[in-house]
């Protein structure tokens, strides 16, 4: 057997042993693959093979990380807006619903209540929200992710057969026209990418490159939440506004990471209302980068890649629930910025907003821990296999990885050390 999913009519009971081709994108996803072998109480065996990505490397690194953690402490945000509605959609499905059940769903159960009125979801009879519709509800609840959007990848050589989803947040970013889409190891090329009915037609192709997006990228900072002292550093939490547009693509060759093309795209603009942390760095953490004679954006850089994995990590999340750029328009200066990709959040940015310090020191260790020279895909690079976050124009078309040790530099200046 041949599969990540359990379609083939394959009498499980009977596997002996997993064999997992790169990190899946959680903890418990890795527990329930491997949890496949071995059902009838008889020893089984899991072997995971790594990819040189940033978030395999660390597992390999750190198999203490993997063994040692409860793979149940999932994340997420019961009030966000948008999970909230699903909830209560679903409540009123089953039951009525009442002034009384804001005790169980909390304070913006009323709000909520009106707007699945209004969009004509549910109907009040006597002060009760009554489902008004006929369909079931729970079936438009996508477990993976909050919004329901998706776009469909066709293998447009096997009579359009499906080969994957994904989420409108990232399609544009991943499966634009002439993109090497990456499936299960094998090089997909996008023929055509088709907005209106959210198709991506694909064929597989035989390339020694991989593709980026470049992105015109703006972030705006709606409403600051909280606000707290680290390291020297005023750090931010709180709702922000972020807006991206595919204009560009660039291919990058397998292993030299020699950019070899780039041409343009047209493709509309999109904006996520999201929860985010942010920071812009001190001139103390800008001159200690600078004084050793590194670029401190380089440096930044290094540094929000590095955030965007070992986040993942801490957060139990997948790497492609979190956003980050670098922006200077907000604080006038380059303040870094680490988002929830979904609409309202899901706590993800929360959670880095607290636990700096682990995520700064999980950081350092993780770029320390590499062997390579001046920077690869598995420290401070972007991983090859998710989108880019926002192309450094300081970086140039020709080097797609920030500096590791500005990177360092930075990190060493906020844990302390030499
Ligand atoms: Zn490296």
């Amino acid at each position: 057997m041949s599969t990540n999913a359990l379609e083939l009519g394959v009498d499980i009971g009977g596997l002996d042993a997993v064999v997992m081709i790169g990190a899946p994108p959680t903890l418990a996803s890795a527990w329930q693959q491997a949890g496949r072998a071995g059902r009838k109480g008889a020893p089984a065996l899991a072997v995971l093979v790594a990819y040189n990505e940033t978030v395999d490397q660390y597992l390999m690194r750190n198999p203490a990380y993997f063994f040692g953690r409860s793979p149940e402490a999932a994340c997420i945000d019961p009030g966000n807006p948008y999970i909230l509605a699903q909830q209560l959609a679903c409540a009123a499905h089953e039951l009525p619903l009442s002034a009384d059940d804001e005790a169980a769903f909390g304070p913006q159960t009323p709000a909520i209540l009106a707007a699945l009125e209004e969009a004509g979801e549910t109907r009040s009879i006597d002060g009760r929200a009554y489902w008004a519709k006929t369909e079931f509800p729970a079936a438009q609840v996508n477990l993976r992710t909050i919004s329901n959007d998706t776009y469909t990848i066709m293998d447009a050589t096997r009579n359009n057969a499906v080969v994957g989803t994904v989420d409108a947040i990232s399609a544009l970013e991943l499966v634009y026209p002439d993109a090497i889409y990456l499936h299960e190891g094998e090089t997909c090329f996008v023929r055509e990418l088709d907005l209106e009915q959210k198709v991506a037609y694909v064929e597989p192709r035989a390339v020694d490159y991989y593709t980026q997006p470049v992105l015109e990228t703006q972030i705006r900072v709606s409403c600051e939440l909280q606000r707290r002292t680290w390291r020297g550093e005023s750090v931010m939490l709180g709702e922000v506004t972020y807006a991206w547009q595919t204009v560009a693509m660039k291919k990058i060759r397998f292993h030299s990471l020699d950019a070899i093309g780039y041409h343009t795209l047209a493709l509309p603009k999109l904006t996520l209302e999201t929860t985010g942390f942010w920071f812009a760095p001190s001139e103390a953490a800008w001159s200690a980068v600078a004084r050793a004679g590194l670029n401190p954006i380089e440096g930044l850089s290094g540094v929000r890649n590095l955030f965007l994995t070992l986040l993942s990590m801490l957060a139990m999340c997948d790497p492609l629930d979190l956003g980050g750029l670098i922006d200077s328009s907000n604080l006038g200066r380059p303040a870094l910025f680490v988002f929830d990709r979904y609409p309202g959040g899901l706590g993800f940015a929360e959670q880095g907003y607290a636990r700096l310090d682990e995520l700064a020191s999980a950081s350092l260790a993780h770029l320390e821990a590499c062997e390579c020279g001046s920077g690869c895909p598995s420290c401070v690079g972007l991983p090859i296999l998710r989108p880019a976050q926002q192309q450094d124009p300081d970086l140039g078309h020709a080097r797609a990885i920030p500096g590791k040790e500005a990177a360092r530099a930075l990190l060493r200046h906020w844990l302390g050390g030499a």
